[in-house]
Order: structure tokens, then sequence, then C-alpha cells
């Protein structure tokens, strides 16, 4: 039987922690090197899985199937906190809103129009209610950290190790990379894995890798946990909201979270007002906190996923990462192991950047 290969993964965040739940499933020998367990911008999410509107068709397809690979992912490791709650939205122009509604109709997205009673119906306690909304049913959420802490703690029954440690540098033999340099000492590896969100650059960059990034800051505000107030995504005009598993209200002014300013403080007052005028009885929701996250975002908003110039080092950084997490683990996978490239990948080459 030949050996093990094995694969180093740096980030546990809700991308690492898939790729390593992926590779450890198909018989690596996997160890997962990261600063915490469950990501940096994992816990800021606001963890809507989607592929609503404003992106091309390749990338919309990418999203889709990541969805059914969701629905997968929750066959093989049952318990993973989902919500398939289903998303209503009214965040464009009217004119905009339709041509999403037919164009992503075609490609096969399941949307549906509401009027003001249907919406009412399915939002009671909204306070504004458009005239009219579209729903789809496909959409969900998941909560991102307990996700990726289920994924980690599944890969390590199966075998996988983690490190609580920084990352330096890696190591080199010859051409190739080989392993990494960590705080904790090195770690010899046949294939390592770079998903360490923003963090990536830094560390690519110790091997002549660009990685074009920008990481913006999204706030987050959270409610107290509150008896259900909404029953699923709701997309309104500079307004996005969904309530968490445990009950929380959670928001931005859309799903990437509002731009903190100078004074977050202040920012997240301002939002989480807007947030208790739009329901009904909202006066009685309380902010608990909020949160500062930044995107981890290749600059033209695709995903970077594969091979960087480096043999032996795989690049993994995106935005949306919790929506597309299951789908890039199981074809980072195999890739890595078995050289299996699937043709979506050619668009979310480093290389494109050239
Ligand atoms: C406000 C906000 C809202 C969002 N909303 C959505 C949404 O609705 N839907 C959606 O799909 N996506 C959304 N996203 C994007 C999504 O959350 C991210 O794409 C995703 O969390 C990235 O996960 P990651 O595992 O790549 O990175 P991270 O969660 O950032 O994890 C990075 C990991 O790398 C480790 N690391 C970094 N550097 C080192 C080092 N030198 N040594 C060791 N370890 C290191 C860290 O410790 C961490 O474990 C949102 C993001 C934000 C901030």
């Amino acid at each position: 039987m030949a050996a093990k290969q094995h694969v180093v993964v740096v980030g546990s965040g809700i991308v690492g922690s898939s790729i390593a739940w992926h590779l450890t499933r198909d018989g690596a020998a996997v160890t997962v090197i990261a600063e915490d367990i469950g990501g940096v911008a994992t816990p800021n999410s606001f963890a809507w899985i989607n592929a609503s509107w404003g992106n091309p068709e390749f990338y919309f397809r990418f999203r889709h199937r990541s969805i059914a690979e969701w629905k997968r992912l929750a066959q093989e490791l049952p318990g993973l906190p989902l919500s398939w709650c289903g998303g209503i939205c009214w965040d464009l122009p009217a004119d905009q809103l339709e041509a999403f509604a037919v164009e992503h109709s075609l490609w096969g997205y399941g949307i549906e129009r509401l009027d003001r009673a249907a919406i009412a119906a399915r939002e009671p306690y909204l306070e504004q209610i458009p005239d009219t909304a579209l729903l789809v049913a496909e959409e969900g959420a998941v909560e991102p950290v307990a996700a990726a802490r289920l994924l980690l703690a599944d890969a390590e029954a199966r075998g996988a190790k983690f490190v609580n440690a920084a990352v330096d540098g890696f190591i080199r033999s010859g051409e190739r990379i080989a392993g990494v340099v960590t705080s904790a000492g090195l770690v010899e590896a046949d294939h390592v894995v770079l998903a360490a969100g923003a963090g990536s650059a830094p560390l690519a960059a110790t091997v002549g890798v660009t990685l074009p990034l920008e990481a913006p800051p999204g706030l987050i505000v959270h409610s107290r946990p509150f008896e259900r107030r909404l029953n699923g995504l709701v997309m309104a005009t500079d307004l996005h909201m969904r309530q968490t598993a445990d009950g929380r209200v959670i928001a931005g002014s859309d799903f990437g979270g509002t731009d903190p300013g100078l004074d977050q403080h202040a920012t997240a007052a301002r939002l989480f007002a807007k947030v208790t005028e739009s329901m009904t009885d909202g006066e009685r929701l309380t902010m608990d906190f909020f949160t500062v996250g930044y995107r981890p975002t290749p600059k033209d908003g695709f995903p970077i996923i594969g091979d960087c110039g480096q043999d032996g080092l795989y690049v993994v950084v995106t935005h949306s990462g919790v929506t597309l997490a299951p789908l890039i683990g199981l074809l980072a996978s195999s890739e890595i192991l078995a050289g299996n490239a699937d043709p979506s990948l050619a668009a979310f080459r480093l290389s494109r950047f050239n």
C-alpha cells in the first residue's frame, strides 16, 4: 500500500477546516496549523450561503454548486449547524431586481416573486413591508465557527492533527516547498495548503509569491438572544438580517457588513437602531455586541485556488468563503491528492493576475 501523503493546512477558519476535513476523508495524513480554532474572518461573518445577484454566470455556477455541496457535506457530517431557511430580498431598485430574477431563474436559481401579503405572512414581525420581494428558498446560513470546529474535530477523530502555532515561513527542498517553519518547530510535508485568509499574503511573500488581496472591514451587530423574530434571511434595502441558531438577530447594512467608519461604536448604535425600527416590538431587542471583521478578498473579487508557481504550495484565499467552503474543500483535496483539476477551477488560478 502506498504511504499516505502528508499535507499541512495553514489556517483553521471555515476554508482551512473544510479543506482539512476533505483531505482527511480522502486518505491524507493532515496537520492543521493555526493561531486559533475557527478562524479570523470566519467568526465575524454574516454567513449567508448564497449565489445571489452581482456575479457573472461562471461564478454564480460555482457558488450554486457549493450550496449543493453544503447539503452533501451535511449528510456526511451530521450536526453541522446549517439552516436552510431561505432568503427574501428587495435590496435593488425594482427594475434591477426584476432583471436579476429573470436572469438567475434562467440560470436555475429557485426564485419566487412575493407580494406584500406573502412577505408579511412569511415575516410577520417586519414593520416595513415592500410591495414586492424575491424569495430564494434554497439559500441558507451556517453558524460558521461551530461548523469549522466540527469539521476539525471530525478530521481529528479520523486521524488529523491540530497544532496551535504561528507559521513564520516555509521549508524548501530544492525547488519544492517541503513544509512549514512554525513557532512550535519545523513541520515537513508533501504538500502545504495556505488557507490563512488575510494572513496568506505576508506568508506567500516569504517565498516570492504575490497575492493581490484586499481586506475591507465589515461591522455586524448582534442582539442578545431573543424569541424568534425572523423566519429566514432578510435582505432589505441597506439592511441585511438573520436570526442565528441561538436566537441573536445579526445585521449589517449589507451581508459584507457596514463600513465601521471612524467611530465604530456610533456606527454600531446607528445600525442597531435601524434593526429595532424595522421590527414590531423592536425596542425590546437589545444589542449585545458588534464585530468588525476583515474580509480576505482577492482584488478582482473571485477566489484564488491552486498552484501559485511554487511546487508543493497550494493557495486558497476567497471572499464568500462560508458559501464556498465545502466545494473548495472537495475540489482542492481531489486536485492535491490525485491531480484531478476540476474544469471550474481554471477561472480561479492566481496566474490570471499575471
Ligand atoms: C463582515 C463579514 C461578512 C461576511 N459575510 C459573508 C457571507 O454572508 N457569506 C459568505 O459566504 N461569506 C461571508 N464573508 C466572508 C467569509 O466569512 C470569509 O471568506 C471566510 O470566513 C474566510 O475564511 P478563511 O478560513 O479563509 O479565513 P479566516 O477565517 O480568516 O481564517 C484564517 C486562518 O488562518 C490562520 N492564520 C493566519 N495567518 C497565520 C499564520 N501566520 N500562522 C498560523 N495561522 C495563521 C488564522 O489563525 C485562522 O485560523 C464575510 C466576512 C466578513 C468579515
